[in-house]
């Protein structure tokens, strides 16, 4: 067959079309083994930082063992010295100092630390039928039944009246007790089954099953809430009031694990969008000196529209950069004005038994590389940025000449639905941003599905962007 001369066709085929490949068929069988090791440290990311706040936590202890300082807003910094601020223990931001001056802009990739879960609501704690339960409020888009009759962690913060601060990580440990929403029978559901998919499960019925013990003494009632209280009490040494004042998010409780015979995909909770977060987070620490100043933002509230002072929809970052530029003598907004980002989320894949969805031309395929998203949105392109021609074609060219594997991607078929990310509210500060990110299956489920070399290209892209 090789010395068979291709046809005129042939050769302006191979000229002239698009072929894009399963990554399996062009990597060397080394590449593939580095991104299965690289996955590992991935999957450890995944199972130690299933919050925001432990996402941070775990950001900051490697930072540091990566030799990064607490940032000192005034000092001059200089190429190489490596930094973090933290925001209210919810989001971060990284930073190694670049050889060129400030106003030659920022090399800044952004990805969010927030996950779909169920948070516990203020007056949380009741009891029924013998049972003591939690009440939520679900957290970002889930489909709620998807979150009964799995085995789910507790994870927050407790601020008691003294002003005293407790952490909560219950489920994570192998002795650990799990907590989980329980489920109707199929025997007794048929009246259940009507209901529409959406209300399968209701939001007032994603109820927490905490306990069922009651306290020894009959002159009180709710004796199985007084016992759970009793037991928290002895614990964290909290009164029920103390719930008022805290923050608990409930998420699943299983670790991160290899999916499938041959091991080529990672099954976890929290991926969306902790595979961008955790590869971003990856580049930072291992850039050395790099020309332009690199940040990572690692942030809050993507899931609820980036609200709120932890989210990317406020100034924490526009601030931080002008505190940083002030110091060079820049004003922050040119330093912005100069930049470039890559808002770090994922994409949502052809998924092979669901494929009426995608319009599987333009949609992201897992094993195809990282995905560059030019615009999300919904119907009309509405809430969205859409990348320039330009700013798209200028990251092409530098992910083709390094070797990146790449793919583009769009969130769905036209008018089916649609989403946003983190990047309109950076492009409304006026720098240059597109989407790039990891193809993800059951994006919000509480178990998410990605290719390992999907994530090790991402990490590689994250790289390369840095390094320009
Ligand atoms: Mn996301
Ligand atoms: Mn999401």
């Amino acid at each position: 067959m090789k010395n068979e001369k291709k046809t005129a066709g042939e050769l302006l085929a191979d000229k002239l079309l698009s072929n894009h490949k399963h990554a399996g068929l062009l990597l060397e069988d080394e590449e593939i083994a580095k991104a299965s090791e690289f996955c590992e440290d991935y999957k450890a990311f995944l199972d130690t930082a299933k919050t925001e706040r432990e996402a941070v936590t775990e950001a900051v202890r490697l930072a540091k063992a990566a030799g990064f300082k607490e940032f000192e807003r005034g000092k001059k910094y200089k190429a190489g010295d490596k930094f973090y601020f933290v925001n209210r223990e919810k989001a971060i931001i990284l930073g190694v100092m670049g050889k060129l001056p400030l106003d030659k802009g920022i090399r800044l990739a952004a990805a969010h630390i927030d996950s779909p879960r169920m948070d516990l609501k203020q007056n949380p704690l009741y009891e029924e039928q013998e049972f003591a339960l939690f009440k939520t409020h679900y957290y970002g888009g889930i489909k709620k039944y998807q979150w009964t009759a799995i085995p789910l962690s507790l994870h927050g913060v407790i601020v008691k009246n003294s002003g005293e601060k407790v952490t909560v990580n219950i489920g994570e440990d192998e002795n650990d007790p799990v907590f989980c929403v329980t489920d109707l029978l199929p025997h007794l559901a048929q009246q259940q089954m009507k209901r529409p998919a959406a209300e399968i499960v209701k939001g007032e019925e994603l109820n927490i099953l905490v306990g069922s013990m009651p306290f020894k003494d009959d002159k009180v009632s709710k004796k199985v809430k007084l016992n759970i209280m009793s037991i928290l009490n002895e614990k964290y040494g909290i009164v029920e009031d103390d719930f008022m004042s805290a923050e608990l998010e409930v998420v699943p409780q299983f670790k991160a694990k290899d999916i499938g015979f041959d091991r080529s995909m990672v099954g976890a909770y929290g991926q969306d969008d902790r595979s961008c977060a955790y590869t971003a987070l990856r580049s930072i620490l291992d850039i050395k000196k790099p020309q332009h100043t690199c940040l990572t933002c690692l942030t809050d509230k993507e899931e609820t529209g980036s609200d709120g002072n932890t989210g990317l929809n406020s100034s924490y970052l526009p601030y931080f950069i002008d505190d940083l530029a002030k110091v060079y003598g820049f004003e922050g907004h040119n330093v912005i004005s100069a930049s470039e980002c890559l808002s770090a989320d994922v994409n949502s894949a052809v998924d092979p038994t669901f494929q009426d969805v995608t319009e599987n031309r333009n949609a992201s395929k897992l094993n195809y590389g990282v995905v560059a998203t030019k615009f999300t949105g919904a119907r009309g392109k509405s809430g969205t940025s859409d990348a320039s021609a330009e700013f798209v074609g200028r990251v092409r060219k530098l992910f083709d000449e390094n070797n990146i594997i790449w793919q583009t991607g769009e969130l769905g078929k036209v008018d089916l639905g649609g989403g946003g990310t983190v990047a309109q509210f950076i492009a409304n500060l006026d720098m240059e941003v597109i989407d790039l990110g990891v193809p993800v299956l059951c994006m919000h489920a509480p178990f998410e599905v990605t290719a390992k070399i999907d994530i090790y290209m991402a990490y590689k892209a994250f790289s390369v962007f840095f390094a320009d």
